[in-house]
């Protein structure tokens, strides 16, 4: 999932007296330029944000949009938009850019499917984007929990389109056509930055395992929209992302986001730059002379950030090309 947040608070923090990051505690700090004047956002204490912060508690539920402290809270929330994150809020990789809680998940809620499904219809949702934390403990990387909870969400809100976004999967044979097999309207799956750095910031993933799980979504169903996004100012090079322009037309990708790296502590990695809005917009024109359907790139573009009205868009993308 790209998680990109905005605390840096320089701990790595704890909960219940255990740090949220054990793998990064004695690492040394990462220092990090300080933030430009376009990627501050207000936090807003509306109603709405209300209204969501209780339904997501009511139905005891993780959102990504809280876990990984994502600076669009504030504007998702009060127009009733959330992510949700199932299987838990512990993950089994621990990837360098990422605030998600880092351990051994608990088991599964077998009621959770149910209780997505609810907190969708409450909150009215007439798109809904799934996510989750990784799972290796799972046999099945938790592909299972990923169809259920789809099926619930089909069963209560049949109207409401499906958006989900997957780990990778790795050494988990056969559970990518689980989820497939459910069909969700976008699977979205993110390569996170350009191969060069997996190393570094997605150290438990390769890269082209990611790709090939994208395209296989569109081998195995042509009707899926599919979508990855990528994140700015960990180190990449220009031209590494015109590759993975390249390599994701050639997988037949659908959708590309790209949004700007925040670094949620000083024990994640650092910053390198701060990438210029005028720089997104280049990549965005780029970006579509190479074909996708839809491309959305600014400092605060995040893989679920107005998926709903994006889904819209992609739909009429296709049908025009038709
Ligand atoms: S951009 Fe996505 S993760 Fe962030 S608050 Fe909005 S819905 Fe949540």
């Amino acid at each position: 999932m790209v998680v990109i947040v905005d605390t840096n608070t320089g701990t790595s923090g704890r909960e219940g007296g255990r740090p949220r990051h054990p793998e990064k505690v004695n690492r040394p700090d990462a220092a990090s330029p300080p933030k430009p004047d376009w990627i501050r956002v207000r936090a807003r204490a509306t109603a709405g944000f209300g209204d969501t912060r209780h339904i997501v508690r009511k139905g005891g539920l993780h959102t990504v949009c809280e876990e990984a402290h994502c600076p669009n809270i504030g504007e998702c929330w009060e127009q009733k938009h959330a992510t949700f994150m199932i299987m838990g809020d512990t993950c089994t990789r621990a990837c360098a850019f990422c605030n998600i809680k880092t351990g051994l998940p608990g088991a599964l809620d077998d009621n959770e499917p149910e209780h997505v499904a609810e907190a969708a219809a409450a909150l009215g949702l007439a798109h809904v984007v799934i996510t989750s934390v990784d799972r290796d403990d799972l046999d099945d990387g938790g592909a299972a929990h990923f169809a259920r909870t789809i099926a619930a969400l089909r069963a209560a809100a049949g109207a409401t389109t499906i958006e989900v976004l997957t780990p990778d999967f790795l050494r988990k044979p056969g559970a990518l056509e689980v989820v497939v097999a459910a069909r969700p309207d976008v699977f979205n799956h993110n390569l996170e930055t350009v191969p060069s750095r997996y190393l570094s910031v997605r150290p438990g993933a390769r890269y082209f395992h990611s790709l090939r799980l994208l395209q296989r979504v569109k081998e195995m169903d042509p009707s899926i929209f599919t979508k990855s996004g990528i994140m700015l100012g960990l180190g990449e090079e220009r031209h590494e992302v015109l590759q993975v322009m390249d390599d994701l037309r050639s997988a037949d990708v659908d959708f590309l986001t790209i949004g700007q790296y925040l670094q949620p502590t000083r024990k994640h990695h650092a910053v390198h730059r701060y990438v210029p809005p005028e720089e997104f917009d280049a990549y965005a024109k780029i970006g579509r002379t190479k074909g996708f359907l839809r491309i959305a790139a600014s400092p605060l573009t995040r893989s679920s950030h107005h998926a709903g009205a994006d889904f819209v868009r992609l739909q009429a993308a296709r049908a025009a090309r038709l």
